[in-house]
């Protein structure tokens, strides 16, 4: 079982954002900015172009509703989305409000935040869906 998995089931705590039967989002405990989500499909797939044509699309689709939220609890030039998956084995969608490309780099020093913010982030959200 993945770490998502293991989110997902309730085994491990996360700031839950949004849910549906096929799909779960969640902050990124290393957010690279405020409201950066995790967007993973309940089927534990390692790489996200496994999945079929039909899941994929429906990731996409439900990624778009979590992105449209995060944009307008956290006002930005535009919502990214990356795909890296290098780190754990389990397909997700990064969403991470940009202001430009930089925002998008991985490299760059990651927030920390408490858990109340976390909290208040992951509300924020949630509220905008
Ligand atoms: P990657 O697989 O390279 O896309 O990176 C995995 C991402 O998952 C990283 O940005 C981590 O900060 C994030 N991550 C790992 N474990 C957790 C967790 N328990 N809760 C939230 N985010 C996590």
């Amino acid at each position: 079982m993945t770490i998502f998995s293991r989110i997902i089931a309730g085994e491990i705590p996360c700031y839950k954002v949004a849910e549906d039967d096929r799909f779960f989002a969640f902050l990124d405990i290393n957010p690279l900015a405020k409201g950066h989500t995790l967007v993973v499909p309940k089927q534990e797939v390692d790489y996200i172009f496994d999945l079929s044509d039909e899941d994929l699309a429906a990731m996409q689709v439900f990624a778009k509703k979590v992105a449209i939220a995060i944009k307008k609890a956290f006002p930005c030039l535009k919502v990214g989305q990356a795909v890296l998956g290098l780190e754990v084995p389990h397909a997700h969608i990064h969403l991470i409000p940009m202001q430009s490309e930089k925002d998008m780099l991985f490299s760059n020093p990651k927030l920390k935040l408490e858990p109340e913010e976390f909290q208040a982030v992951a509300e924020a959200i949630r509220q905008a869906l």
